[in-house]
């Protein structure tokens, strides 16, 4: 199943390029009052409804995929999950050239952790990214998405991926220089996720999926996340261990070598198997 956020906070099926409103399957759980949940209540709640979509849709108009407009599929990540040093070939880039490491070793992730990137860095299809300093170099970092079902704390290898609500295409924007991570990859519109979220029963296996980003039509990062370090349940487990996860919780994986600079007008296109593809431009 292929769910997204659309228009005026929609919630749709996509099916067939077409789009099914299934807003009104969420009436019935009232609006959350204050102090607010931080969780996602569309994603908290939608194990409720789950059973009634197949039954609900013959009674949808469905609208052109090419006539709405893609939100964020998630509108409110309680937070977003950053990997920092999950592809080899990243970490090898990264220490050789001092334009990425500004003098900090790229080691492994036992040493390093990982990395929380602001809810308000949140942005969808159909949003633009804004370079916060336009002195310093941004660089775009396509990965894997991974999008919390349930609650879940110090969740096993094993059991991770029944936590697991979908995936969809992320990309942890960055400002390169000495920074923490948290300063440099949480500025606003630097969580990009989107088209949609591909629900985890469509997706085989999450550590088997090819993947790239091209920026103005010339690829510059192509992998396939057979070869994350720390795989799909491995991160949940290690994530869990330090944060309870929330649904709608945001992991995004990590980045392979490729890494480069964006410009202001930059068009960049990512695709990831089974996950669809997704175009976000760079503000002039
Ligand atoms: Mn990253």
């Amino acid at each position: 199943m292929k769910v997204c956020r659309f228009n005026e906070n929609r919630i749709g099926i996509i099916k067939d390029n077409e789009v099914y409103d299934i807003t009104p399957l969420f009436d019935r759980f009232g609006k959350p009052g204050w102090p607010y949940p931080a969780y996602d209540w569309i994603i908290g709640n939608f194990g409720e409804i789950r059973n009634e979509i197949d039954g609900f849709l013959p009674s949808v108009k469905a609208l052109a995929l090419a006539d709405v407009t893609l939100r964020a599929p998630v509108a409110n990540p309680g937070k977003i999950i950053g990997a920092p040093v999950n592809y080899k070939d990243h970490i090898d880039e990264a220490n050789i050239d001092k334009q990425i490491n500004h003098g900090k070793q790229y080691t492994s992730m036992d040493k390093l952790g990982l990395f929380i990137k602001a809810p308000t860095s949140l942005l969808g299809p159909d949003g633009v990214v804004q370079i916060p300093f336009a002195d310093r170099r941004t660089d775009h970092e396509v990965e894997l998405g991974v999008i919390i079902g349930k609650q879940c704390r110090r969740v096993s290898r094993d059991q991770a991926l029944d936590y697991v609500f979908g995936y969809c295409i992320a990309l942890d924007m960055t400002v390169r220089g000495p920074e923490f991570p948290g300063f440099r990859k949480s500025a606003d519109t630097f969580g990009v996720i989107g088209p949609w979220i591909t629900t985890a029963d469509e997706i085989q296996d999450p550590n088997a999926l090819d993947f790239s980003i091209s920026v103005n039509g010339e690829v510059r990062q192509k992998s396939n996340t057979s070869y994350l370090i720390f795989n799909v349940q491995h991160l949940i487990e290690y994530a869990s261990a330090m944060y309870t996860l929330m649904p709608g919780d945001v992991i995004m994986t990590g980045t392979p070598a490729g890494v480069s600079p964006v410009q202001p007008g930059d068009r960049m296109l990512s695709v990831i198997q089974g996950l669809g593809e997704m175009s976000i431009d760079i503000a002039n």
